[in-house]
């Protein structure tokens, strides 16, 4: 528990936008610079920066990529903010090879890069020209203008765990190879020195080169056709004039088409899958009605989305403009695309208003979850939405169960006392969109919907810590009444651990055919019918998948997929949960499957737990090994990591901030 702490923000930090346009991207324009948090709880631990002496404000990046090379290089020209008195500026990198650093006339800066902390990387600390910039038609404008400019060239490492290369034979055309970032959490330190943290925000913009035929997008607004140049090369520029965490920063590059979904959204795929996935997420349209109808104004102009080869490690990624996805949810039928409504969610919570600290993960993820969940309601009726809510509280509730009501990775905001990732995805994800859907029952929709809106809205582009929302919905909803404060618990759901007991419980009648189909076959081994099964929605084959009793023998298994047909199954969900359970029960018909499976996906979310279901038997372990050996090198540091952690392999694994 947790006194209210005021949050500072430094004057000369500080700018109400005069005349910054925030929502137009046209380019050219910078938007307002956004405040720094100075609160304990705003305090992020994984970055060198030192942002109230100075910070990065913009970045103008050239760069060209080198698929040989597995690199990108070039310059980062950075727009700093520096207090008087301040004579040099941190920034963070992990692995750049920096050859120099200039002023803005073309002056060598001194520069140092500082020792490797494991996972975090290494500070790069640059002296400040002695002179500040004059930028006196700026400030007239009303917009604070920056102190120094700085221009840093550099090349990204081959390894840098920010971009996976694809060879050709990873995508589905298998004649180009493909490039795509993953930034978040600290990611992007390796292949941009700026200031990599979610309290220090910043507006972008980019030139990138890339090899013919190749397209690239970025998490930023497509400047005009790409500009060809020497050597079979084109440039393609974006611009991004909101200003965002720099996790946001994201970039793709593959034979790519574009498909339009309607007046603000569209989708980018390789040609053999942009069909499939313009037709699965055919209802983004009305997904973003019905954002801003629930919760204000989507302030980001375009909503479009890239669907990536299957190594991506996530579901989705948030990035601004351009969300990436996993093309495993395609199922042909939209069931999967909550996860589209997850992504565009977070165009408000997570991008609109993001965490200072990556201690406060709920303040994106379950703000989103709860966000997502009242989306589907919209979009796709009361019943799959309390399906999806149904399922998300007993992955809650499972997850608690396994590690401890009492373990400080089920508190939201992560203690002090772990690492900032340790907080398990069910924590923050699960128990966040509980929390939400419980403080909505108490107060009522319409005052919770409405409060939440103005959230959003006064904190639009800006960081924001627990206490500040907490302190929030106290000062508006709650004010002295003694009694609501108690029945809301809002503390020990934010700064406890385990499950508070006024948790709004799921519907019962949710799953209530399932769940008799489940106590059916846990007694007796009764099959549902398979037309009751195929008839059944995703969520419900989810829940009586995920209800089966863990022990299973070779012949129940043998039913099941006889009569169910799993193993054809167009849904990944429901394969990935078929898998599991043949795996936990060491199922020799699975294996073969299992094996393409692994080899052809990378998303963590499916690998890690199938790699753990096999490494829990004598049986599987061997099986695990000689997968993983051939497999290994296809997956993204992300699912790498934590691969390599369950078969005893030394990197450290990291927690899911995405699904
Ligand atoms: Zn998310």
């Amino acid at each position: 528990m947790r006194a209210f702490v005021s949050f500072l923000v430094l004057p000369f930090l500080f700018l109400l936008a005069g005349c910054g346009d925030l929502i137009s991207q046209d380019a050219g324009k910078r938007g307002a610079i956004a405040p720094i948090l100075t609160s304990d709880e705003a305090f992020d631990d994984q970055t060198f920066a030192k942002p109230q002496e100075a910070r990065v404000t913009h970045i103008d990046l050239d760069l060209a990529m080198d698929f040989d090379a597995k690199t990108i290089a070039g310059t980062a020209t950075l727009d700093v903010l520096a207090a008087d008195g301040a004579s040099e500026i941190v920034l963070d990198s992990n692995g750049l090879r920096v050859s120099g650093v200039t002023d803005e006339a073309g002056n060598a800066l001194s520069f140092e890069l500082g020792e490797t902390v494991e996972g975090k990387g290494e500070p790069l600390t640059i002296q400040l020209p002695a002179q500040k910039l004059e930028r006196g038609a700026d400030l007239a404008q009303g917009v604070l203008a920056p102190t120094h400019r700085i221009t840093v060239e550099y090349v990204s490492a081959p390894q840098a765990e920010a971009l996976q290369w694809l060879s050709p034979e990873q995508t589905a055309g298998g004649e180009h190879p493909f490039l795509f970032s993953q930034g978040q959490a600290i990611n992007n330190r390796t292949w941009i020195p700026t200031q990599d943290s979610p309290g220090i925000r910043q507006t972008w913009e980019a030139t990138i080169s890339a090899p013919e035929p190749l397209k690239v997008v970025m998490s930023g607004v497509l400047q005009g056709d790409p500009a060809p140049k020497d050597g079979n090369r084109r440039d393609f520029r974006f611009v991004m004039n909101n200003a965002v965490p720099p996790y946001l920063i994201a970039i793709a590059a593959g034979n790519i088409e574009f498909s339009e979904l309607g007046p603000r959204s569209g989708v980018w795929a390789e040609p053999e899958v942009i069909e499939a996935a313009a037709q699965e997420v055919g209802d983004t349209e009305a997904m973003i009605d019905a954002g801003i109808a629930l919760f204000g104004d989507y302030r980001w102009g375009r909503y479009d989305m890239i669907v990536l080869p299957p190594a991506f490690p996530y579901g989705g990624m948030e990035n601004p403009v351009m969300t990436f996805l996993t093309p495993t949810f395609i199922a042909g039928d939209r069931s999967n695309n909550g996860l589209v409504a997850h992504e565009l969610a977070h165009s408000w919570s997570g991008n609109l208003t993001t965490y200072s600290s990556w201690r406060d993960g709920w303040l994106n993820e379950g703000v989103t979850s709860y966000f997502e969940n009242r989306i589907v309601e919209e979009v796709y009726g009361k019943q799959r939405a309390e399906q999806e809510y149904a399922l998300s509280y007993a992955g809650l509730v499972g997850g608690i169960d396994d590690i401890g009501a009492d373990s400080p990775s089920t508190a939201m905001r992560t203690p002090d006392a772990i690492s900032p990732f340790a907080t398990r995805g069910f924590a923050i994800y699960d128990k966040g969109t509980v929390f939400l859907r419980t403080v909505e029952n108490i107060i009522g929709r319409e005052e919770f919907d409405a409060w939440l809106t103005q959230w959003f809205d006064s904190h639009a582009f800006e960081p924001v810590t627990s206490e500040m929302f907490l302190a929030d919905l106290r000062e508006k909803l709650i004010g002295d009444d003694a009694e609501l404060e108690n029945r809301l618990m809002l503390d020990e759901w934010v700064y406890g651990t385990g499950l508070p007991e006024n948790a709004w419980a799921p519907d019962s009648e949710a799953f209530a055919e399932v769940d008799l189909a489940v106590a059916a076959y846990a007694a007796g081994a009764a099959l549902p019918d398979v037309d009751v099964w195929s008839g059944w929605t995703a969520a419900e084959q989810r829940r009586f998948l995920e209800e089966l009793p863990q022990e299973l023998s070779g012949e129940q298994l043998t039913a099941l997929d006889a009569s169910l047909g799993l193993s054809q199954t167009e849904n990944n969900e429901v394969l990935f949960l078929w898998l599991e359970a043949a795996l936990r029960n060491e199922y020799d018909p699975a294996v073969a499957q299992a094996e393409s499976f692994l080899a052809r996906v990378g998303r963590n979310k499916f690998v890690s737990p199938l790699f753990r279901a096999l490494n829990d038997t004598q049986w599987g372990k061997p099986i695990a090994q000689r997968i993983y050996a051939q497999t290994r090198s296809s997956y993204h540091a992300y699912t790498r990591g934590n691969v390599d952690e369950t078969l005893g392999f030394e990197e450290p694994a990291q927690t899911a901030l995405t699904d």
